[in-house]
């Protein structure tokens, strides 16, 4: 990517109605752009780093048996309310509307009973069990307050999970899976050593539920650790969960978190409400046992954007950042472009600032924009013998050759 070409731009202050500092740096570095309050689109640079989260995500999901789709955001009043879940006393994020002829419609705050109202269609019979989709699906929420940025949407980007099962062994079992899928996904994401599975209130089928909490300071939970971080409860179970493992409340210390992902055990809760049934071995009607399993996609990335950036703009973690590699040409564009080229054939992804604009400027935006690793090219480093690099998470620059550098990314 040419920074010349590439459509955004770094701005000097971020809009003055813009509380969160996710959202002020995200604007800032041009990767988002502020449409209203909880409502964001996503410029390229904001969009390659969604895009590297959703690849981790579907990579996960695929190694467990799941099948990527996509459900509609229009969806009818029928569809809730044989759950309950129309009435807007009972799911007060609602966003109505109606078609022309005057049928109310819904738009897509979750896909749960839409779903399973499908799946239904697929899996009649116990020979067609057990079934896990899941998709990458903007959700639309009339939530009351949006002052955490992109951490929390109007408009937000969810991963969405269900599996369906035959049996409540075969429900658990998979469930297991999930958890240990998520656990990679918040390790690559380089959030993993501060995310937790937590008990939080559960439903109909079991005590409990499990979040995915990360711990930081811009989120909206409370979560309680052990001092080894072994245990984690959410502040809303806390007296429950505690009596149900056998610790002592007192032994844990409150910390700030936001939750990333959140897994739920339906069993057949859902599908006795909707009569959604299969034939089981001995051609007998039954249940189906269902879980769903979600993570914040746009969540995840305000969460790293809170925690990992500096008083000089955003840091990312090399695994979904926006480029690899950041490349600053200093009045030496025919050497800069030809490493342009180099690293282009060896796959490596680069933002090249090949702007006419003064050295001052592009450093500071390449410290705004947080690609992990910079390299400058100029007359001077090349006098020096090679290329000024330099980590985006260290302050001092160093000269190397072309071939060490090719050696950092590993290429
Ligand atoms: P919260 O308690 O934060 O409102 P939730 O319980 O409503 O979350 P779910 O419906 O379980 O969340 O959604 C699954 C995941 O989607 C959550 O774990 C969270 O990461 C993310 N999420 C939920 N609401 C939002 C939002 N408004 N903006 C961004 N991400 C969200
Ligand atoms: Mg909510």
């Amino acid at each position: 990517m040419r920074l010349s070409k590439l459509f955004t731009k770094t701005l000097k202050n971020a809009p003055a109605d813009e509380v969160a500092k996710n959202a002020q740096l995200l604007i800032r570095a041009g990767f988002i752009y502020k449409v209203m309050a909880g409502v964001y689109a996503y410029t390229p640079l904001g969009f390659g780093v969604l895009e590297n989260i959703k690849a981790i995500v579907r990579e996960e999901m695929n190694n467990i048996g799941a099948s990527e789709l996509i459900m509609t955001s229009l969806q009818k009043k029928e569809t809730w309310e044989g759950t309950g879940r129309w009435d807007d006393e009972v799911v007060d994020v609602w966003f109505k509307t109606a078609l022309k002829d005057g049928t109310d419609v819904g738009l897509a705050w979750s896909h749960e009973e839409a779903i399973l109202e499908m799946l239904q269609q697929f899996a009649k019979s116990y020979k067609d069990f057990p079934v896990a989709v899941y998709q990458f699906q903007t959700k639309l929420r009339n939530e009351l307050r949006a002052k955490s940025g992109i951490m929390r949407g109007r408009e937000f980007v969810m991963k969405d999970l269900y599996s369906l099962h035959a049996s409540q062994e075969d429900m658990d079992s998979y469930y297991n899976l999930v958890i240990g899928a998520y656990e990679k996904c918040f390790e690559r994401f380089g959030i993993g050593d501060s995310t937790f599975m937590t008990f939080a209130s559960g439903g109909a089928f079991t005590k409990f539920s499990h979040e995915f909490q990360t711990i930081c300071d811009a989120g909206e939970d409370v979560l309680y650790i052990n001092d080894d971080q072994t245990i984690a409860v959410n502040e809303e179970v806390l007296d429950d969960a505690t009596q149900e493992i056998g610790v002592d409340k007192s032994s844990l210390t409150p910390v700030k978190s936001a939750e990333v992902g959140n897994i739920f055990k339906f069993g057949t809760e859902k599908s006795e409400k909707m009569k959604i049934t299969f034939t089981d071995k001995n051609g007998k009607e039954q249940y189906a046992y269902l879980a769903s399993y979600g993570i914040g996609i746009t969540r995840v990335m305000g969460v790293i954007v809170e925690k990992l950036s500096d008083e000089n703009g955003l840091v990312w973690p090399e695994s979904i950042a926006p480029a690899r590699v950041h490349l600053v040409s200093i009045g030496a564009d025919e050497e800069a472009d030809k490493l342009y080229q180099d690293l282009r054939d060896k796959d490596i992804s680069v933002l090249y600032d090949d702007r006419d604009a003064r050295a001052g400027e592009k450093f500071a935006d390449a410290d705004l924009i947080g690609v992990p690793h910079r390299v400058v090219v100029s007359n001077k480093s090349l006098e020096k013998g090679g290329l000024e690099y330099k980590l985006r998470t260290e302050s001092n620059s160093k000269i190397i050759t072309h071939d060490e550098l090719f050696k950092i990314l590993d290429i």
